[in-house]
């Protein structure tokens, strides 16, 4: 938002538990994720909740005065003040004042293309970028016309694909309680493309 006075925005959906912590601490960590990253590290942050598990547990991370702070994979990182909250409906724009930064590699930093067209990765359901996709009926009228190709089915919540060629096992065939490898989510998020 500004340059000598170093002042960011981003908006946060109302229901991530981000969302409550920076409301109640009004400090915390940006990270700036490089694009040799152990892709790992994206699906535990950006498709888990801190609710359910401790994110921290197995990633390299520094403390500053109290904030944990990612390194693992990452370019550097931003230390942040709260300073504003404007109620955005289902989000809420937060506006902090940078008080440190850190650069911790000269790797390039990843960007939301990179992370589309290289990663293969989508936007998690409570990102403002995300979009909702819908599911048609017409992949399995071609499954019926190509019995002996294999397909391919993407995750809708995190854009994992699933290569029957590569797995040697239909989609169809995986059990029903089957799970995403990448982000847990059950078959019926997935799509075939
Ligand atoms: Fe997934």
């Amino acid at each position: 938002m500004t340059s000598q006075n170093p002042i960011i925005s981003f908006s946060l959906n109302k229901q991530n538990y981000t969302n409550e912590a920076i409301k109640n601490t009004k400090k915390f960590a940006v990270s700036i994720i490089s694009e040799n990253i152990n892709t790992d590290i994206i699906y535990t942050f950006g498709y888990n909740t801190s609710k359910d598990i401790d994110k921290f547990k197995d990633c390299q991370q520094e403390d500053y005065k109290g904030i944990p702070v990612v390194t693992d994979g990452m370019c550097s990182y931003i230390v942040c003040e709260l300073i504003h909250t404007i109620d955005c409906e289902t989000h809420d724009i937060f506006i902090a004042r940078v008080i440190d930064t850190k650069k911790i590699s000269n790797e390039k930093e990843m960007n939301y293309r990179y992370y589309h067209e290289v990663v293969k990765g989508i936007a998690p359901k409570n990102a403002p970028t995300y979009i909702e996709e819908k599911v048609s009926n017409q992949g399995e009228t071609d499954l019926a016309s190509n019995e002996n190709e294999f397909a391919k089915y993407r995750c809708l919540i995190c854009g994992y694909i699933y290569d029957e060629a590569i797995e040697k096992v239909r989609f169809t065939d995986l059990p029903e309680d089957w799970k995403c490898p990448r982000c847990g989510v059950g078959k019926e998020n997935f799509v075939k493309i």
